[in-house]
């Protein structure tokens, strides 16, 4: 069993009614228990910013699956939930991303572990901190060392 840490987000429809939507999907999955969930915090849209705000939250989970299996099971929900991909950073009815992997870094065409984005984006450190901080601070670390 791993432990991996999850970013939700979403800015088009009902963002925390999409949270929630995917939070139980997510839960639903046989190989996958969410063991701590964070609050909705709601944010200034980031990178990209002429676009309506964000609710992102964080999950812990535990999971039997490797990482690039996770990444397409929750790929796979985005898609359920009708995510389309076209703008990079644009609007989206839900973003699933996977903020670590037990302590693993990862370089993968697919995969970066831990997320490569996580260090600086307060959206997530800040519901994350909420669940794991020894999580975070290895996540800033990660980042201090690897640049
Ligand atoms: P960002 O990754 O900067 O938050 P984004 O979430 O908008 O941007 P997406 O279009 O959702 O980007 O994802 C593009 C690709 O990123 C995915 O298809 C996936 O292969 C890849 N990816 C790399 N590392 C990760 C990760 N840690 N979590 C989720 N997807 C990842
Ligand atoms: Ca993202
Ligand atoms: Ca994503």
């Amino acid at each position: 069993m791993a432990n991996a840490w999850l970013s939700v987000g979403a800015n088009i429809g009902d963002p925390p009614a999409q949270l929630a939507e995917a939070v139980r999907r997510i839960a639903a999955h046989a190989d996958i228990s969410v063991a701590k969930q964070s609050l909705v915090l709601t944010t200034k849209a980031w990178g990209k910013t002429d676009q309506p705000d964000f609710a992102n939250a964080t999950l812990e989970i535990n999971t039997s699956l490797q990482p690039l299996d996770l990444l397409d099971v929750l790929l796979g929900i985005e898609l359920a939930m009708g995510r389309v991909r076209d703008e990079r950073w644009g609007p989206r009815l839900i973003d699933i991303d996977i903020i670590a992997y037990d302590r693993e870094v990862l370089q993968h065409p697919r995969l970066t572990l831990p997320h490569p984005h996580a260090h600086e984006r307060d959206f997530v450190l800040t519901p994350l901190r909420e669940i794991d901080k020894t999580v975070v601070d290895w996540i800033i670390e990660n980042a201090r060392i690897s640049n």
